[in-house]
């Protein structure tokens, strides 16, 4: 009998039943209506901001034109202060707006950019943060405000890891001037690709709405240069699905996290992040920190040991947005600048997390992250 091996990435989509996406595409055809504010959009935006308890949101086609969007919509320019251990497309929606990404260090325990670093990086061009709730987890929201008060900037987050994380029942996506969501494949909610902007008070709604197409105000009316960053029908068909299913998937992945935490607590040499006290996560990703003196193996021995097993982790974040070679001449990229950024590139592994994973196929990792180290 041959051995099958089965491959696990470390993301797979939960899909609602296909019957379902079915009856919606057939509503499609019937109406003609594709794309531009119809109805599957009007309603997915409605129910989706119920869903978040957000005041404010608006529909994108993906994270990266909603980060350039939301950008734009706050006229942010010059310099702004950003976080190295993120997705690029953090940091290239600032290079898309011309402006220049100023890098600050990570607090080492949460991996978020750490506030107490963020008045030291300020000069007369700063004018926005731009943190990232990285793997969900919330920044220190109260901090971050308070330093964009007293300098009066603009606070952007990343909120793209997140979907519906709550800090004492209070919305993540509500703090910060603006807060930009992304719905690919590989996230906790998916509309194939798609994103959203949270803001908190209708004009500013109206004005993204603008940019978001082309900076249409009417028919013949044209305000801003805008861009073409629309959700289209078949995407807001699937939020809609999607929200119907998500408190199941979001339930399966807090199980999933849960094994894995009682299975990995006595392997010496890797760190598990902790939930934050108060904090509903939604664990879009499971990340452990490798020790490679107390653990026996490296984090990339370890990431290839696991790859021949068939299982494919990713190493969020490797390497450092500051690292690449658009970014690598910034000041604030030089080695050595982001001491805590720079530890954990070398030291995450992001294990498989996604609602259809098996506790068998969770098992089977663990062994193989127990067995063999030396
Ligand atoms: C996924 C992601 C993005 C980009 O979102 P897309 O929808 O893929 O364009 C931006 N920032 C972070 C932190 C992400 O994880």
């Amino acid at each position: 009998m041959s051995k099958e091996t089965k491959t696990t990435y470390v993301t797979q989509p939960a899909l609602p039943p296909l019957e379902e996406f079915v009856e919606s595409l057939k509503t499609i055809w019937e109406s003609r209506i594709l794309t531009n504010k119809g109805p599957f959009h009007k309603r997915f935006e409605k129910e989706l901001a119920d869903y978040l308890g957000v005041k404010f949101i608006s529909l994108t086609a993906n994270g990266t034109l909603a980060l350039v969007t939301a950008l734009q919509a706050l006229r942010i320019t010059g310099e702004v202060i950003t976080t190295p251990y993120s997705f690029v497309a953090t940091t290239h929606s600032l290079w898309w707006n011309n402006i220049k990404p100023v890098f600050v260090d990570i607090d080492p325990e949460t991996c978020n950019l750490d506030p107490g670093r963020i008045e030291a990086a300020i000069t007369p061009h700063t004018t926005a943060i731009l943190p990232v709730h990285v793997y969900g987890n919330p920044c220190d929201v109260n901090q971050i405000q308070e330093i964009a008060g007293i300098y009066g900037l603009k606070v952007i987050y990343d909120a793209c890891h997140t979907f519906g994380v709550t800090m004492d029942g209070v919305p993540v996506l509500n703090f910060g001037d603006l807060s930009v969501m992304s719905f690919h494949a590989t996230k906790t909610f998916s509309t194939f690709e798609g994103g959203a902007i949270v803001c908190h008070d209708e004009a500013m709604k109206k004005r993204i709405d603008f940019l978001i197409n082309f900076g249409f105000a009417g028919e013949t009316t044209v305000v801003a240069p805008g861009i073409n960053s629309k959700m289209n029908e078949v995407q807001a068909a699937m939020g809609l699905l999607q929200l119907r299913h998500i408190d199941g998937y979001l339930a399966r992945r807090r199980q999933i996290v849960s094994l894995y935490r009682e299975r990995l607590t006595k392997v010496p040499g890797l760190r598990m992040m902790q939930d934050m006290p108060g904090v509903k996560h939604c664990y879009t990703y499971f990340p452990v920190f490798v020790n490679e003196g107390e653990y026996g193996m490296s984090r990339d021995a370890l990431y290839e040991k696991l790859k021949q097993n068939g299982i494919y982790c990713r190493r969020y974040f490797y390497p450092l947005i500051s690292q690449f070679p658009m970014y690598r001449g910034l000041e604030s990229a030089q080695p050595g600048r982001l001491p805590a950024a720079e530890k954990a590139t070398g030291e995450v592994l992001c294990l498989p997390v996604y609602p259809d994973l098996t506790d068998a196929t969770v098992e089977h990792i663990v062994e193989l992250l127990q067995r063999d180290r030396t």
